[in-house]
Protein backbone atom coordinates (compact mmCIF):
# COMPACT_ATOMS: atom_id res chain seq x y z
CA UNK A 1 0.00 0.00 0.00
CA UNK A 2 1.56 3.40 -0.78
CA UNK A 3 1.17 6.01 1.70
CA UNK A 4 -1.06 9.54 1.04
CA UNK A 5 1.63 12.07 2.05
CA UNK A 6 0.28 15.37 3.41
CA UNK A 7 1.62 19.05 4.43
CA UNK A 8 0.95 20.50 7.26
CA UNK A 9 -0.37 19.25 10.90
CA UNK A 10 -2.89 22.19 10.98
CA UNK A 11 -6.63 21.12 11.69
CA UNK A 12 -7.47 20.28 7.95
CA UNK A 13 -4.40 18.36 7.17
CA UNK A 14 -5.05 15.67 11.07
CA UNK A 15 -8.34 15.72 10.41
CA UNK A 16 -8.05 14.62 6.36
CA UNK A 17 -5.33 12.39 7.84
CA UNK A 18 -7.58 11.02 10.10
CA UNK A 19 -10.56 10.32 8.00
CA UNK A 20 -8.21 8.64 5.13
CA UNK A 21 -6.50 6.44 8.54
CA UNK A 22 -10.40 5.82 9.14
CA UNK A 23 -11.40 4.37 5.53
CA UNK A 24 -7.49 2.46 5.13
CA UNK A 25 -5.44 4.35 4.25
CA UNK A 26 -1.79 4.94 5.26
CA UNK A 27 -1.99 8.94 5.99
CA UNK A 28 2.21 10.36 6.56
CA UNK A 29 1.86 13.94 7.34
CA UNK A 30 4.72 16.50 6.79
CA UNK A 31 4.88 19.36 9.66
CA UNK A 32 7.37 22.35 9.34
CA UNK A 33 7.54 23.70 13.11
CA UNK A 34 8.30 21.13 16.18
CA UNK A 35 5.06 19.53 18.15
CA UNK A 36 3.24 22.51 19.47
CA UNK A 37 2.08 20.24 22.26
CA UNK A 38 5.85 19.66 23.76
CA UNK A 39 7.01 23.57 22.33
CA UNK A 40 4.13 25.52 23.60
CA UNK A 41 4.35 27.40 20.24
CA UNK A 42 1.55 29.32 21.63
CA UNK A 43 3.51 30.73 24.23
CA UNK A 44 0.45 30.00 26.97
CA UNK A 45 -1.97 32.89 25.05
CA UNK A 46 -5.37 31.97 24.43
CA UNK A 47 -5.91 32.43 21.19
CA UNK A 48 -9.30 31.58 19.83
CA UNK A 49 -11.49 31.16 16.64
CA UNK A 50 -14.90 31.12 16.10
CA UNK A 51 -16.70 27.40 14.78
CA UNK A 52 -19.74 26.50 13.91
CA UNK A 53 -21.96 24.20 12.37
CA UNK A 54 -19.81 23.75 9.18
CA UNK A 55 -17.06 22.73 11.04
CA UNK A 56 -18.67 20.92 13.71
CA UNK A 57 -19.99 18.94 10.59
CA UNK A 58 -17.05 18.02 9.32
CA UNK A 59 -15.67 17.25 13.28
CA UNK A 60 -18.35 14.96 13.70
CA UNK A 61 -16.95 12.28 11.07
CA UNK A 62 -14.01 11.84 13.91
CA UNK A 63 -16.51 11.78 16.42
CA UNK A 64 -14.87 15.29 17.94
CA UNK A 65 -18.38 17.44 17.41
CA UNK A 66 -19.78 17.17 20.90
CA UNK A 67 -16.37 16.94 22.49
CA UNK A 68 -15.52 20.15 20.90
CA UNK A 69 -18.36 21.92 21.52
CA UNK A 70 -18.35 21.24 25.56
CA UNK A 71 -15.46 23.39 25.89
CA UNK A 72 -16.30 25.97 23.41
CA UNK A 73 -18.49 29.46 24.40
CA UNK A 74 -21.48 29.67 22.75
CA UNK A 75 -21.89 32.57 21.70
CA UNK A 76 -25.38 33.45 20.58
CA UNK A 77 -25.42 36.99 19.24
CA UNK A 78 -22.48 40.15 18.60
CA UNK A 79 -22.28 42.60 21.32
CA UNK A 80 -21.93 46.37 19.78
CA UNK A 81 -20.18 48.43 21.85
CA UNK A 82 -20.68 52.27 21.20
CA UNK A 83 -18.70 55.28 21.78
CA UNK A 84 -20.66 56.04 24.98
CA UNK A 85 -19.78 52.74 26.25
CA UNK A 86 -23.74 51.11 25.57
CA UNK A 87 -23.86 48.19 24.66
CA UNK A 88 -26.26 46.48 22.25
CA UNK A 89 -27.32 42.52 21.72
CA UNK A 90 -27.97 41.42 18.11
CA UNK A 91 -28.66 37.68 17.92
CA UNK A 92 -26.94 35.34 15.15
CA UNK A 93 -29.55 33.64 14.81
CA UNK A 94 -33.06 32.22 16.23
CA UNK A 95 -33.91 29.80 19.14
CA UNK A 96 -30.33 30.71 20.76
CA UNK A 97 -28.48 29.16 17.34
CA UNK A 98 -24.69 29.95 18.79
CA UNK A 99 -21.19 30.14 17.07
CA UNK A 100 -18.24 28.65 19.78
CA UNK A 101 -15.28 30.64 20.95
CA UNK A 102 -12.99 27.58 20.75
CA UNK A 103 -9.07 27.61 21.40
CA UNK A 104 -7.18 27.49 18.46
CA UNK A 105 -4.33 25.38 20.28
CA UNK A 106 -6.70 22.98 22.05
CA UNK A 107 -8.73 22.24 19.04
CA UNK A 108 -5.33 21.14 17.02
CA UNK A 109 -3.75 19.54 20.00
CA UNK A 110 -6.83 17.42 20.27
CA UNK A 111 -6.73 16.67 16.18
CA UNK A 112 -3.16 15.91 16.63
CA UNK A 113 -3.84 13.47 19.68
CA UNK A 114 -6.32 11.55 17.83
CA UNK A 115 -4.66 11.23 14.19
CA UNK A 116 -1.63 9.84 16.60
CA UNK A 117 -3.85 7.46 18.44
CA UNK A 118 -5.21 6.03 15.05
CA UNK A 119 -1.34 5.01 14.13
CA UNK A 120 -1.25 8.33 11.52
CA UNK A 121 2.65 9.72 11.35
CA UNK A 122 3.37 13.31 12.24
CA UNK A 123 6.95 13.96 11.17
CA UNK A 124 7.53 17.41 13.05
CA UNK A 125 10.18 19.49 11.35
CA UNK A 126 9.83 18.03 8.32
CA UNK A 127 9.72 21.43 6.12
CA UNK A 128 8.44 20.89 2.70
CA UNK A 129 11.44 23.41 0.17
CA UNK A 130 9.54 22.54 -3.26
CA UNK A 131 7.79 19.68 -4.89
CA UNK A 132 9.08 18.07 -7.97
CA UNK A 133 5.31 17.86 -9.56
CA UNK A 134 6.74 15.98 -13.17
CA UNK A 135 8.40 13.48 -11.27
CA UNK A 136 6.33 13.62 -8.49
CA UNK A 137 8.97 14.31 -5.97
CA UNK A 138 8.44 16.00 -2.27
CA UNK A 139 11.72 17.93 -0.93
CA UNK A 140 11.47 17.67 2.56
CA UNK A 141 14.21 19.74 5.05
CA UNK A 142 14.58 18.19 8.48
CA UNK A 143 17.37 18.67 10.76
CA UNK A 144 19.64 20.90 7.86
CA UNK A 145 19.31 17.91 5.83
CA UNK A 146 17.51 17.48 2.56
CA UNK A 147 16.50 14.47 0.85
CA UNK A 148 13.83 13.73 -1.95
CA UNK A 149 10.55 11.55 -1.09
CA UNK A 150 8.92 10.09 -4.41
CA UNK A 151 4.96 9.99 -3.55
CA UNK A 152 1.75 8.43 -4.87
CA UNK A 153 -0.86 11.05 -3.48
CA UNK A 154 0.19 14.45 -2.03
CA UNK A 155 -2.46 16.73 -0.21
CA UNK A 156 -0.97 20.49 0.67
CA UNK A 157 -3.08 21.42 4.04
CA UNK A 158 0.18 23.92 4.58
CA UNK A 159 -1.65 26.95 4.90
CA UNK A 160 -1.79 30.41 3.28
CA UNK A 161 1.64 29.94 2.28
CA UNK A 162 1.62 26.19 0.53
CA UNK A 163 4.53 25.15 -0.79
CA UNK A 164 2.67 22.24 -2.61
CA UNK A 165 0.78 25.90 -3.94
CA UNK A 166 4.27 27.51 -4.96
CA UNK A 167 4.73 24.87 -7.21
CA UNK A 168 2.09 24.82 -8.96
CA UNK A 169 2.67 28.47 -9.50
CA UNK A 170 4.83 27.25 -12.02
CA UNK A 171 2.38 24.92 -13.99
CA UNK A 172 1.58 26.53 -17.64
CA UNK A 173 -2.11 28.26 -16.85
CA UNK A 174 -2.50 28.10 -13.42
CA UNK A 175 -4.07 31.50 -12.06
CA UNK A 176 -3.27 33.06 -8.82
CA UNK A 177 -3.77 36.17 -7.05
CA UNK A 178 -3.27 37.31 -3.54
CA UNK A 179 -4.44 40.85 -2.29
CA UNK A 180 -4.10 42.46 0.91
CA UNK A 181 -6.39 44.26 2.77
CA UNK A 182 -5.09 47.64 3.95
CA UNK A 183 -5.47 46.85 7.26
CA UNK A 184 -3.28 44.63 9.86
CA UNK A 185 -4.53 43.48 12.67
CA UNK A 186 -3.06 42.66 16.64
CA UNK A 187 -4.40 40.42 19.62
CA UNK A 188 -4.79 42.07 22.81
CA UNK A 189 -6.22 40.97 26.02
CA UNK A 190 -8.70 41.35 28.82
CA UNK A 191 -8.19 39.50 31.65
CA UNK A 192 -10.48 37.72 34.67
CA UNK A 193 -11.64 40.30 37.50
CA UNK A 194 -9.68 40.05 40.91
CA UNK A 195 -12.52 38.07 41.41
CA UNK A 196 -11.63 35.31 38.52
CA UNK A 197 -14.76 36.31 36.69
CA UNK A 198 -15.08 37.28 33.35
CA UNK A 199 -14.59 41.48 33.11
CA UNK A 200 -17.68 41.58 30.24
CA UNK A 201 -20.70 39.19 29.39
CA UNK A 202 -19.28 36.21 27.80
CA UNK A 203 -22.55 35.34 26.15
CA UNK A 204 -21.23 36.79 22.84
CA UNK A 205 -19.05 38.15 20.25
CA UNK A 206 -17.94 41.54 21.62
CA UNK A 207 -17.51 43.93 18.39
CA UNK A 208 -16.34 47.89 18.95
CA UNK A 209 -17.21 49.26 15.31
CA UNK A 210 -15.95 52.27 14.87
CA UNK A 211 -16.21 53.21 10.50
CA UNK A 212 -13.04 51.95 8.86
CA UNK A 213 -11.72 49.56 11.65
CA UNK A 214 -13.01 48.06 14.57
CA UNK A 215 -12.12 45.49 17.59
CA UNK A 216 -13.65 42.46 18.55
CA UNK A 217 -13.12 40.41 21.54
CA UNK A 218 -14.13 36.33 22.10
CA UNK A 219 -14.03 34.55 25.46
CA UNK A 220 -11.88 32.15 26.50
CA UNK A 221 -12.89 29.01 29.10
CA UNK A 222 -10.18 30.51 31.57
CA UNK A 223 -12.48 33.71 32.11
CA UNK A 224 -10.63 35.77 29.64
CA UNK A 225 -11.21 37.72 26.37
CA UNK A 226 -8.98 37.18 23.92
CA UNK A 227 -8.89 40.82 21.46
CA UNK A 228 -8.33 41.62 18.19
CA UNK A 229 -7.96 45.08 16.48
CA UNK A 230 -8.14 45.80 12.82
CA UNK A 231 -7.00 49.03 11.87
CA UNK A 232 -5.53 50.30 8.53
CA UNK A 233 -1.78 50.52 8.45
CA UNK A 234 -1.96 53.95 7.38
CA UNK A 235 -3.84 56.75 8.59
CA UNK A 236 -6.95 58.35 6.19
CA UNK A 237 -8.23 61.35 8.16
CA UNK A 238 -10.55 61.81 5.13
CA UNK A 239 -12.74 58.56 6.02
CA UNK A 240 -11.72 58.97 9.86
CA UNK A 241 -8.81 57.12 10.38
CA UNK A 242 -6.65 59.72 12.19
CA UNK A 243 -3.70 57.21 13.13
CA UNK A 244 -2.65 54.01 11.59
CA UNK A 245 -1.05 51.04 13.12
CA UNK A 246 2.61 52.33 11.61
CA UNK A 247 1.63 55.65 13.43
CA UNK A 248 1.18 53.89 17.45
CA UNK A 249 4.42 54.05 18.00
CA UNK A 250 4.82 55.90 21.52
CA UNK A 251 2.49 54.31 24.80
CA UNK A 252 0.99 57.84 24.82
CA UNK A 253 -0.33 57.76 21.20
CA UNK A 254 -1.72 53.92 22.00
CA UNK A 255 -3.34 55.03 25.20
CA UNK A 256 -4.89 58.04 24.03
CA UNK A 257 -6.15 56.32 20.92
CA UNK A 258 -7.81 53.69 22.78
CA UNK A 259 -9.33 56.31 25.19
CA UNK A 260 -10.89 58.01 22.58
CA UNK A 261 -11.72 54.96 20.52
CA UNK A 262 -12.93 52.22 22.89
CA UNK A 263 -13.09 53.86 26.20
CA UNK A 264 -14.91 51.17 27.64
CA UNK A 265 -12.68 48.82 27.44
CA UNK A 266 -9.39 50.37 28.59
CA UNK A 267 -9.93 49.43 31.79
CA UNK A 268 -10.58 46.18 31.76
CA UNK A 269 -7.14 45.58 29.73
CA UNK A 270 -4.18 46.12 32.51
CA UNK A 271 -1.66 45.07 29.89
CA UNK A 272 -2.87 46.81 27.30
CA UNK A 273 0.52 48.98 26.41
CA UNK A 274 2.42 45.85 27.08
CA UNK A 275 0.81 43.76 24.55
CA UNK A 276 0.41 46.05 22.06
CA UNK A 277 4.06 46.72 21.63
CA UNK A 278 4.89 43.04 22.46
CA UNK A 279 2.57 41.44 20.33
CA UNK A 280 3.18 41.26 16.31
CA UNK A 281 1.36 43.12 14.05
CA UNK A 282 0.03 40.74 11.34
CA UNK A 283 -1.68 41.41 8.01
CA UNK A 284 -4.55 39.79 6.13
CA UNK A 285 -4.68 38.16 2.73
CA UNK A 286 -7.20 36.63 0.44
CA UNK A 287 -5.83 33.98 -1.99
CA UNK A 288 -7.20 32.87 -5.04
CA UNK A 289 -6.17 30.53 -7.32
CA UNK A 290 -6.97 26.96 -9.29
CA UNK A 291 -6.70 24.63 -10.43
CA UNK A 292 -6.44 23.39 -6.92
CA UNK A 293 -5.28 19.61 -8.34
CA UNK A 294 -2.25 18.70 -10.44
CA UNK A 295 -2.23 14.87 -10.81
CA UNK A 296 -2.65 12.67 -7.91
CA UNK A 297 -1.95 16.11 -5.91
CA UNK A 298 -4.43 18.88 -4.66
CA UNK A 299 -4.78 21.72 -2.04
CA UNK A 300 -7.37 22.28 0.24
CA UNK A 301 -7.69 24.20 3.17
CA UNK A 302 -5.77 28.29 3.90
CA UNK A 303 -3.71 26.71 1.17
CA UNK A 304 -6.51 26.61 -1.60
CA UNK A 305 -8.05 29.85 -0.44
CA UNK A 306 -6.91 31.81 2.11
CA UNK A 307 -9.70 34.64 3.34
CA UNK A 308 -9.98 37.13 5.42
CA UNK A 309 -11.71 36.41 8.73
CA UNK A 310 -14.43 38.59 9.23
CA UNK A 311 -17.27 35.94 8.51
CA UNK A 312 -15.80 33.45 10.96
CA UNK A 313 -15.27 30.55 8.18
CA UNK A 314 -12.16 30.36 7.48
CA UNK A 315 -11.22 27.05 9.34
CA UNK A 316 -15.02 26.32 9.00
CA UNK A 317 -14.22 25.98 5.14
CA UNK A 318 -11.38 24.20 5.27
CA UNK A 319 -12.81 21.31 8.03
CA UNK A 320 -15.84 21.28 5.21
CA UNK A 321 -13.10 20.81 2.51
CA UNK A 322 -12.22 17.60 4.04
CA UNK A 323 -16.19 16.65 4.49
CA UNK A 324 -16.40 17.13 1.08
CA UNK A 325 -13.43 15.27 -0.02
CA UNK A 326 -14.01 12.02 2.00
CA UNK A 327 -17.63 12.11 0.79
CA UNK A 328 -16.13 11.72 -3.48
CA UNK A 329 -13.66 9.56 -2.00
CA UNK A 330 -16.30 6.86 -0.27
CA UNK A 331 -18.61 7.80 -3.52
CA UNK A 332 -15.38 6.90 -6.29
CA UNK A 333 -14.81 3.92 -3.70
CA UNK A 334 -11.42 4.37 -3.88
CA UNK A 335 -9.04 2.17 -1.31
CA UNK A 336 -5.74 1.73 -0.26
CA UNK A 337 -4.77 0.08 -3.67
CA UNK A 338 -6.63 2.15 -6.02
CA UNK A 339 -4.14 3.91 -8.54
CA UNK A 340 -2.86 7.30 -9.26
CA UNK A 341 -5.70 7.77 -11.84
CA UNK A 342 -8.63 6.77 -9.65
CA UNK A 343 -7.24 9.54 -7.22
CA UNK A 344 -6.78 12.10 -9.76
CA UNK A 345 -10.34 11.49 -11.58
CA UNK A 346 -11.59 12.07 -7.62
CA UNK A 347 -9.16 15.10 -7.12
CA UNK A 348 -10.11 16.88 -9.90
CA UNK A 349 -14.01 16.28 -9.02
CA UNK A 350 -13.26 18.48 -5.99
CA UNK A 351 -10.93 21.06 -7.46
CA UNK A 352 -13.87 21.89 -9.74
CA UNK A 353 -16.70 21.69 -7.54
CA UNK A 354 -15.46 23.22 -4.51
CA UNK A 355 -13.72 26.73 -6.21
CA UNK A 356 -17.14 28.16 -6.66
CA UNK A 357 -17.62 27.74 -2.94
CA UNK A 358 -14.10 28.74 -2.18
CA UNK A 359 -14.75 31.76 -4.01
CA UNK A 360 -17.88 32.89 -2.48
CA UNK A 361 -17.04 32.16 1.01
CA UNK A 362 -14.16 34.84 -0.08
CA UNK A 363 -16.17 37.12 -1.19
CA UNK A 364 -18.71 36.93 1.61
CA UNK A 365 -15.25 37.43 4.22
CA UNK A 366 -14.85 40.76 2.90
CA UNK A 367 -17.81 41.67 2.05
CA UNK A 368 -18.61 41.15 6.00
CA UNK A 369 -15.97 42.90 7.25
CA UNK A 370 -17.43 46.31 6.16
CA UNK A 371 -20.41 44.91 7.85
CA UNK A 372 -18.75 44.69 11.35
CA UNK A 373 -16.62 47.41 11.42
CA UNK A 374 -19.71 49.67 10.04
CA UNK A 375 -23.10 49.16 9.37
CA UNK A 376 -23.78 46.82 12.87
CA UNK A 377 -24.05 50.43 14.23
CA UNK A 378 -26.07 51.37 11.43
CA UNK A 379 -29.96 51.89 12.39
CA UNK A 380 -31.00 50.73 8.86
CA UNK A 381 -29.10 47.77 9.38
CA UNK A 382 -30.30 47.17 12.83
CA UNK A 383 -33.70 48.01 11.86
CA UNK A 384 -32.43 45.15 8.45
CA UNK A 385 -31.83 42.43 11.75
CA UNK A 386 -35.57 43.12 12.91
CA UNK A 387 -37.33 42.60 9.61
CA UNK A 388 -35.26 39.48 8.96
CA UNK A 389 -36.08 37.60 12.51
CA UNK A 390 -39.34 38.75 11.61
CA UNK A 391 -39.19 37.83 8.54
CA UNK A 392 -37.80 34.19 9.25
CA UNK A 393 -40.56 33.96 11.96
CA UNK A 394 -43.25 34.94 9.94
CA UNK A 395 -42.68 33.75 6.56
CA UNK A 396 -40.73 30.72 7.55
CA UNK A 397 -39.13 28.86 4.26
CA UNK A 398 -39.36 31.95 2.24
CA UNK A 399 -36.46 33.93 4.21
CA UNK A 400 -33.39 32.32 5.80
CA UNK A 401 -30.81 35.12 6.57
CA UNK A 402 -27.63 35.36 4.53
CA UNK A 403 -25.43 34.82 8.57
CA UNK A 404 -28.28 32.06 9.05
CA UNK A 405 -27.65 29.99 5.54
CA UNK A 406 -23.97 30.30 5.26
CA UNK A 407 -23.01 29.51 9.79
CA UNK A 408 -25.84 27.61 10.60
CA UNK A 409 -26.99 25.92 7.47
CA UNK A 410 -24.12 23.70 6.72
CA UNK A 411 -25.95 21.46 3.53
CA UNK A 412 -26.15 25.01 1.68
CA UNK A 413 -23.07 25.60 -0.53
CA UNK A 414 -21.27 28.84 0.45
CA UNK A 415 -21.62 29.72 -3.47
CA UNK A 416 -25.41 28.97 -2.78
CA UNK A 417 -25.81 31.28 0.11
CA UNK A 418 -24.13 33.76 -1.55
CA UNK A 419 -26.17 33.89 -5.04
CA UNK A 420 -29.74 33.72 -2.62
CA UNK A 421 -27.70 36.98 -0.78
CA UNK A 422 -27.80 38.84 -3.44
CA UNK A 423 -31.01 38.24 -4.37
CA UNK A 424 -32.54 38.76 -1.00
CA UNK A 425 -30.71 42.03 -0.12
CA UNK A 426 -32.11 43.07 -3.17
CA UNK A 427 -35.27 42.53 -1.89
CA UNK A 428 -34.90 43.91 1.60
CA UNK A 429 -34.07 46.81 -0.02
CA UNK A 430 -37.19 47.44 -1.64
CA UNK A 431 -39.15 46.33 1.28
CA UNK A 432 -36.79 49.06 3.65
CA UNK A 433 -37.58 51.91 1.32
CA UNK A 434 -41.54 50.69 0.86
CA UNK A 435 -41.64 51.10 4.62
CA UNK A 436 -40.07 54.40 4.98
CA UNK A 437 -41.84 55.94 2.13
CA UNK A 438 -45.44 54.93 3.33
CA UNK A 439 -44.79 54.44 7.08
CA UNK A 440 -44.44 57.06 9.55
CA UNK A 441 -41.52 57.17 11.83
CA UNK A 442 -43.08 55.71 14.74
CA UNK A 443 -44.54 53.02 13.11
CA UNK A 444 -41.32 51.38 12.18
CA UNK A 445 -42.08 48.80 15.38
CA UNK A 446 -45.91 48.28 14.06
CA UNK A 447 -45.64 45.03 12.55
CA UNK A 448 -49.52 44.53 11.78
CA UNK A 449 -48.01 47.53 9.39
CA UNK A 450 -45.40 46.15 8.65
CA UNK A 451 -46.17 42.51 7.50
CA UNK A 452 -48.41 43.32 4.62
CA UNK A 453 -45.50 45.14 2.45
CA UNK A 454 -43.04 42.17 3.44
CA UNK A 455 -45.82 39.48 2.18
CA UNK A 456 -46.48 41.78 -1.19
CA UNK A 457 -42.70 42.27 -1.80
CA UNK A 458 -42.36 39.02 -1.13
CA UNK A 459 -45.18 37.89 -3.20
CA UNK A 460 -44.07 39.94 -6.30
CA UNK A 461 -40.58 38.81 -5.98
CA UNK A 462 -41.94 35.34 -6.29
CA UNK A 463 -41.03 33.82 -3.21
CA UNK A 464 -44.58 34.05 -1.77
C1 LIG B 1 -6.94 36.69 12.86
C2 LIG B 1 -7.61 35.45 12.33
C3 LIG B 1 -8.80 35.04 12.89
C4 LIG B 1 -9.43 33.91 12.40
N1 LIG B 1 -10.64 33.55 12.94
C5 LIG B 1 -11.30 32.49 12.44
C6 LIG B 1 -12.58 32.12 12.95
O1 LIG B 1 -13.10 32.77 13.86
N2 LIG B 1 -13.21 31.04 12.43
C7 LIG B 1 -12.65 30.30 11.41
O2 LIG B 1 -13.29 29.32 10.97
N3 LIG B 1 -11.44 30.64 10.89
C8 LIG B 1 -10.76 31.69 11.38
N4 LIG B 1 -9.54 32.03 10.87
C9 LIG B 1 -8.98 31.24 9.76
C10 LIG B 1 -8.28 29.98 10.26
O3 LIG B 1 -7.28 30.33 11.18
C11 LIG B 1 -7.67 29.23 9.09
O4 LIG B 1 -8.63 29.11 8.07
C12 LIG B 1 -7.21 27.84 9.50
O5 LIG B 1 -6.21 27.90 10.47
C13 LIG B 1 -6.71 27.08 8.28
O6 LIG B 1 -6.34 25.79 8.65
P1 LIG B 1 -5.29 24.98 7.76
O7 LIG B 1 -5.10 23.68 8.47
O8 LIG B 1 -5.73 24.99 6.34
O9 LIG B 1 -3.96 25.86 7.80
P2 LIG B 1 -3.04 26.25 9.05
O10 LIG B 1 -3.83 26.32 10.29
O11 LIG B 1 -2.28 27.46 8.62
O12 LIG B 1 -2.04 25.02 9.16
C14 LIG B 1 -1.04 24.79 8.19
C15 LIG B 1 0.04 23.92 8.80
O13 LIG B 1 1.02 23.65 7.78
C16 LIG B 1 2.32 23.85 8.29
N5 LIG B 1 3.20 24.20 7.16
C17 LIG B 1 3.23 25.37 6.48
N6 LIG B 1 4.15 25.34 5.51
C18 LIG B 1 4.71 24.10 5.56
C19 LIG B 1 5.72 23.45 4.79
N7 LIG B 1 6.35 24.07 3.80
N8 LIG B 1 6.04 22.17 5.12
C20 LIG B 1 5.42 21.52 6.13
N9 LIG B 1 4.45 22.10 6.90
C21 LIG B 1 4.10 23.37 6.61
C22 LIG B 1 2.15 24.95 9.31
O14 LIG B 1 3.20 24.97 10.27
C23 LIG B 1 0.78 24.60 9.93
O15 LIG B 1 0.92 23.70 11.01
C24 LIG B 1 -8.87 33.16 11.34
C25 LIG B 1 -7.65 33.57 10.79
C26 LIG B 1 -7.03 34.70 11.27
C27 LIG B 1 -5.74 35.13 10.64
Amino acid sequence: MSPVHLLGAGPVGCLAAILLKQRGFEPIIHERRPDSRQEGAYGGRSINLALSNRGFLALAAAGLETEIQSVGLPMPGRLVHDRQGRVQFQAYGKNGQAIYSVSRAGLNYKLMDLAESQGVQIHFESRCTDVLLASQHLQLEQHGEVRNVPYHVLLGTDGAYSALRYALQKTDRFDYSQSYLPHGYKELHIPPTSAGEFAMDPDGLHIWPRGQYMMIALPNPDRSFTCTLFQPYEADPERGVHEGLQDLRSDQEVLRFFERDFQDAVPLMPTLLDDFRKNATSSLVTVRCSPWNYGPTCILGDAAHAIVPFYGQGLNCGLEDVRILMELVDQAGLHPESDQDAWANVLETFATTRKPDGDAIAQLALDNFIEMRDKVADPRFVFQKKLEARMQEQFSGQWTPLYTQVTFEPLTPYQQAYRNGQVQQALMDRIIDRIHATLPQGAYDNMDLIDPIIQQELHAAGQC
